[in-house]
């Protein structure tokens, strides 16, 4: 009896004192699984159609005029509840909802990247060998060469002529589509190959992406590549120079997929990092007037460093906010000072069969909902922007009273290895910076997993976050 009672007055202590971190879970997996299940299904739509940073510029636009934003006038005074977009070159974005406060209190930025790695190609990339077709290419941000092997790709990016016009390309995703592949050696042939270490076993120049095998009915030279050029002439009226002047990625042709027998999560390319473009947007779209002037950023080149004129190491959100600050009569750096950021980019989840990478007392895990990352970087924290503890606590806060399922963690253990995200660029410009998105299972491989639940606690964290007071 006297046991007893014990155990109860700890059991009690525990469960106040204690953090419990799967108990919220479970409770939030009953109560709003539906409701993730449902927004899972929008979001496979978009991942399926918005493949490359293009091509999310192009989605957002429709979908952004649809929910009632015009395109931003930097001259013109916009009052609350106005609902405006800037596009940066048709690879970056901004889009702002005027709150009721204007930007007199600082705004409210939720920034994510849309660029995922992928295979680019190079400048003079055409040519043939062995009587096939191939195409020499430059790959984009950290892959395991490996991994985009004998895999099909499908074809996306333009082409501008040397008269100026401009060609948008698809190819492979749709019905009847011709696809592509980087080959790899058989098992029975691999000898060489299989006692290499794996980082060196694929260099980027064996990545040639497979593109035709027939050659053209005539006597002369390079009658494979000819052909192959041909095609391409007769469908886009393009030569071979113009495709120096060309932006074509190779991504992988997969459509998005429910994974498990509880179709509980997503399998698709590039979740990293629409997965959390796409909340970010939404719960824009979903906003009700906010007291202050909330923004959701869509970046380019984040996988290569936020460099370049639509990366976030570019002025571009600096600019937007420096116009709706001063249309208000304000000094930009005291609006920017007082502004914060929900930096919204995937961290790793805890994979079991990898689990050795990773500390599972300060990790991640799938259903756990939307994960904060206080700080990334590596060896020491390197290249971080680790939030303030009165950021963090304002932050948690917020998710809490929204109802938020979060979580928090690190990516992987210490000295592991470690990444950056675009926190420290909007940092810079002195607003408070979090990381917050969603645990994603084989990060920048073609085929990424993340979890419905996590996807819809993104939702909400954004949600909550533009309209808390
Ligand atoms: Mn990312
Ligand atoms: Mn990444």
């Amino acid at each position: 009896m006297e046991e007893n009672t014990k155990q109860k007055a700890a059991k009690e202590l525990a469960e106040k004192l204690l953090l419990d971190r799967t108990k919220a879970a479970r409770k939030a997996c009953a109560e709003q699984i539906d409701k993730a299940m449902d927004f899972g299904e929008g979001y496979k739509d978009f991942i399926t159609a918005a493949k490359t940073e293009r091509e999310t510029v192009d989605w957002t636009v429709k979908a952004a005029e649809a929910a009632g934003f015009r395109a931003f006038d930097p001259n013109h005074a916009y009052s609350a509840g106005e609902k405006v977009y800037y596009n940066n070159r048709g690879k970056a974005m901004c889009l702002a909802v005027i709150g009721k406060k204007g930007a007199s209190q600082g705004v409210r930025i939720a920034a994510a990247h849309i660029d995922s790695p992928r295979i680019d190609l190079k400048p003079i990339p055409l040519y043939e060998a062995s009587e096939l077709c191939l195409l020499k290419t430059h790959y984009y941000g950290g892959i395991k060469k490996y991994q985009w092997t004998a895999i099909p790709l499908s074809m996306h990016g333009k082409i501008v002529r040397k008269d100026g016009s401009e060609i948008t390309v698809n190819v492979g995703e749709n019905e009847g589509d011709p696809q592509f592949c980087i080959t790899d050696i058989l098992p029975h042939l691999g000898k060489d190959q299989s006692v290499k270490k794996l980082g060196e076993a694929f260099t980027g120049e064996d990545l040639n992406v497979l593109v035709g095998s027939l050659p053209l009915d005539a006597e002369g030279e390079q009658l494979y590549k000819l052909n192959v050029m041909k095609i391409l002439n007769d469908q886009y009226g393009i030569v071979e120079s113009d495709l120096i002047s060309a932006e074509l990625e190779f991504v992988p042709a997969f459509k998005a997929a429910d994974i498990g027998f509880d179709r509980s999560m997503i399998g698709a390319y590039g979740h990293d990092d629409r997965v959390c473009a796409y909340p970010a947007l939404e719960a824009l779209f979903d906003c009700e007037v906010p007291e202050r002037t909330a923004i959701t950023v869509l970046a380019d080149k984040e996988e290569i460093g936020s460099v370049g004129n639509t990366g976030l190491c570019s002025e571009y959100l600096n600019y937007f906010v420096c116009d709706l600050a001063r249309a208000e009569g304000l000094e930009p750096q005291h609006v920017w000072s007082m502004s914060n950021c929900l930096s919204a980019d995937v961290t790793a989840a805890m994979d079991p069969t990898y689990a050795s990478a990773y500390e599972a007392g300060n990790s991640t895990f799938l259903n756990r909902g939307v994960g904060i990352a206080k700080y990334t970087g590596s060896r020491g924290k390197g290249g971080s922007n680790d939030a303030s503890a009165e950021f963090l606590g304002w932050v948690r806060r917020i998710l809490d009273n929204g109802d938020v399922l979060w979580q928090i963690g690190e990516l992987g253990k210490v000295d592991q290895g470690g990444g950056g995200t675009v926190a420290y660029d909007v940092a810079r410009l002195n607003a408070d910076v979090i990381d917050i998105g969603v645990p994603v299972l084989s990060m920048h491989a073609p085929f990424e997993v993340i979890s419905k639940l996590d996807l819809y606690m993104a939702y909400k964290a954004f949600k909550a976050y533009f309209e808390a007071e």
